[in-house]
């Protein structure tokens, strides 16, 4: 018997050796999403996925896993096993945000292995086309002169859209109304139908619509105007100084991947970031890649940290709380 039960335990032994011996990656990969499909997060996990299947030899799946500004889906990664095949992407309110906003059954900086910072937009303020102001200015007194009326669309409670609303709102000393989804995606489907009326979305989401006349256009939260869309003012020459937000996008593993892994697919990311064609798909998206050396695992560490400081004193200064 105990002859038997040794035999046993050095076969599993073997068996476990022999699985980790398997090279990475043996089978698919899965990217979570943690907002609807068709949205920012997702359009820009698709691009990446694309490339970095070819580089990896595996496929690279999206699986949307969508609710609570995204809280949701980045707890499924915090939880899956540390073996490479659950990728998480996230962005400023899913890592950032919503460690400020929401009590998280995860540490946003401790149980992940980041992967890369990958690129960053920042968002456009944008309106149904039947809103009648011609910019913003004339957004804002309308806004001001119909209080709690104005309906603004957002990921959730926390999401990126939403904290730039209730800033916007607080800067503009304004009272709107917040009508939440599951992502942008739905959100955009209800402002080009003109249920809602205005909505901050990143120039992933919004962009591609202004192109095609589905809404409007009025200010881009950033200092400098988007080289994909040069016609749309800044915040600062509409006439709101200094409402800056970037939302940037990372990829995280959980805490305690194995580091051949985390290189494997940091390697993957650096080569799909100087692929001209997703170069090319990103600016058209209003994307900045970042440059090399901001590449690496522990630029996007240091950068989520830097983020993690700033933001959640004021985010917490502005009373933003999940209702
Ligand atoms: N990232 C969200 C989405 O993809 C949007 C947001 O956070 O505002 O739907």
């Amino acid at each position: 018997m105990r002859r038997l039960l040794c035999f046993v335990a050095a076969m599993v032994v073997l068996a476990a050796a022999g699985a980790h011996a398997q090279p990475y990656p043996s089978k698919p990969i899965t990217i979570v999403v943690p907002f609807s499909a068709g949205g920012p997060t997702d359009t820009l996990a698709r691009i990446m996925a694309d490339r970095m299947s070819r580089t990896l030899g595996q496929t690279v799946l999206v699986d949307n896993t969508t609710g609570a500004a995204g809280t949701v889906g980045v707890g499924r990664v915090a939880r899956a096993p540390a073996d490479g095949y659950t990728i998480g992407i996230g962005h400023w309110s899913t890592h950032v945000v919503n460690g400020a906003v929401y009590k998280l059954n995860y540490d946003l900086l401790n149980d992940f292995a980041p992967v890369a910072l990958f690129a960053s937009n920042p968002q456009l303020l944008v309106a149904k086309k039947a809103v009648a102001a011609k910019d913003l200015k004339e957004l804002v007194s309308w806004i001001k002169d119909n209080p709690d009326k104005v309906t603004v669309g957002t990921a959730g409670v926390g999401a990126a859209s939403h904290v730039s609303g209730v800033y916007f709102a607080q800067k503009i000393s304004g009272k709107v109304q917040f009508i939440p989804y599951r992502g942008a995606a739905p959100a955009m489907q209800d402002l080009v139908a003109g249920q809602i009326d205005i909505m901050f979305d990143q120039a992933a989401n919004s962009l591609p619509q202004v192109r095609a006349d589905k809404i409007k256009a009025y200010a881009v939260t950033a200092k400098t105007r988007l080289a994909a869309a040069p016609e749309i003012p800044t915040v600062d020459e509409a006439g709101l100084p200094g409402l800056y937000i970037s939302v940037w996008h990372g990829l995280w593993l959980p805490k305690g991947t194995p580091n051949d892994i985390v290189a494997k697919l940091n390697a993957a990311v650096v080569e799909a970031l100087a692929d001209s064609t997703v170069r090319e798909k990103f600016a058209t998206l209003g994307q900045e890649i970042p440059p090399p050396a901001q590449q690496t695992p522990e630029a996007l560490f240091a950068y989520h940290k830097a983020e993690i400081d700033l933001w959640w004193p004021l985010i917490k200064a502005a009373g933003i709380k999940v209702e």
